[in-house]
């Protein structure tokens, strides 16, 4: 059985995260296409944007078409330009590096933490300390010559990274950071929203995130002139709507009022989402407790985490298989496991990049797996998803 995350639930089978649809998605979408407002204007667009900005507390949100264009824009707003380069964790999905690359700049891949996967703050500190130095166009990678334009931390699986170590770095050395929070939208670092500005926040609206607009993704920021900047790029930069002027290169990057329309219906029962996937993570959490052999997924003192997707971690030795072999017998079973990404230092698609570290990044890949958590998921379904785990292990069921 294979099928995609995002995906509809395979016959029987058990997915990893699929989107959970059953509130006004149906009325709001209706009104669209009642109304003909089916496009990049209207009413839901509008509401989408200030229904998130109350979320997070920022004061100004632009709809996007995805995640990765969202990232993307930011970057340009927060001024990256052609050759700087940018830090990455080593450990995400590809989609932030990807965005850097867009712009003809580089990622500089630093290694994550080993308790909770975030990017290391130390690890960071010690790069921009001694790694680097000041010149006058800037802070200059000694190992690439390249100037390091801004930092680009994920908030990774639901889990805030450190935020505030990460930010005093920024301050130190006069970096813009443009949050990756895409895969952590309901989440809270020391009780703020995940985000909160900050400078620039990015979220993903994709079919497999806590919640989801088909696809789509928002920019978040205080800043007027960066919200403003942002918008105009997503418009294709026209300056004049009826002669047609555009000042610059811009993007056909907004989002449209159908999809806006759905993803105000997710917002409002977002409290309820991430609620459940905390419920979710609590019962894995007890009744896997036991299992030798598996590291379960905490929080950080300063997390308050939607457990996005519930990522635990297999120690071979003790539990008696490998992470892979855990995924192939839970696939027998019907039940989709996934493992975590490539570290970026590794991947073929950014060979040219810098990095620092990279070996946390590597053990994390090798021994996690993610298990079934979508909003959705019964308790019936996870107690098959449980007891496939333990029997796997060899423990009674
Ligand atoms: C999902 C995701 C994105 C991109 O979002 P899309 O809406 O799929 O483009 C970016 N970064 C991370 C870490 C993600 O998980």
């Amino acid at each position: 059985m294979r099928s995609e995350p995002g995906a509809p639930a395979p016959e029987g089978g058990i997915p990893l995260a699929v989107p959970e649809i059953g509130g006004n998605e149906w009325a709001y979408v209706k009104d669209c296409l009642d109304t003909g407002w089916v496009s990049s204007v209207g009413a839901w667009v509008t509401r989408f944007e200030r229904d998130l900005a109350g979320i997070v507390g920022a004061r100004h949100a632009v709809a996007i078409v995805n995640g990765t264009a969202a990232i993307h824009l930011a970057l340009l707003a927060a001024g990256v330009a052609p050759g700087d380069e940018v830090v990455v964790p080593a450990l995400t999905f590809v989609a932030p590096a990807n965005a850097v690359r867009y712009l003809g700049a580089w990622p500089v891949f630093v290694d994550v933490e080993a308790r909770h996967g975030q990017l290391d703050a130390e690890r960071l500190a010690g790069f921009l300390r001694e790694g680097c130095t000041p010149s006058a166009s800037g802070l200059r990678n000694r190992a690439t010559g390249r100037i390091v334009k801004a930092l680009l931390p994920v908030h990774l699986l639901g889990h805030p990274c450190d935020l505030d170590a990460i930010a005093a770095l920024a301050r130190e050395f006069g970096l813009p950071v443009v949050e990756d929070a895409t895969e952590s939208l309901g989440a809270r670092y020391r009780g703020r929203p995940v985000g909160r500005p900050g400078d620039l926040a990015c979220f993903s609206f994709n079919g497999n995130k806590i919640l989801t607009t088909g696809g789509g993704g928002m920019v978040v920021t205080d800043r007027e002139d960066w919200a403003r900047r942002v918008r105009h790029l997503s418009t294709q930069a026209k300056q004049d709507p009826v002669e047609f002027v555009h000042d610059e290169v811009g993007f056909n990057h907004r989002l449209t009022n159908v999809q806006a329309a759905i993803g105000c219906a997710q917002l409002e029962r977002l409290d309820a989402f991430v609620e459940k996937k905390r419920a979710i993570a609590e019962r894995y959490a007890r009744e896997l407790a036991d299992v030798p052999g598996l590291l379960l997924p905490g929080q950080a003192e300063w997390a308050h985490s939607t457990f996005w997707l519930y990522t635990i971690r297999v120690d071979a030795s003790a539990f008696g298989r490998d992470s892979r072999a855990l995924m192939q017998s839970l696939g027998e079973e019907g039940i989709q496991a996934r493992p975590l990404w490539q570290p970026l230092h590794r991947s073929p698609a950014h060979r040219g990049s810098a990095a620092v570290g990279g070996e946390v990044a590597d053990e994390l890949q090798r021994t996690s797996l993610s298990l079934p958590s979508s909003v959705g998921l019964t308790d019936a379904q996870q107690e098959r998803v449980i007891r496939a785990v333990r029997r796997s292990a060899g423990r009674p069921a």
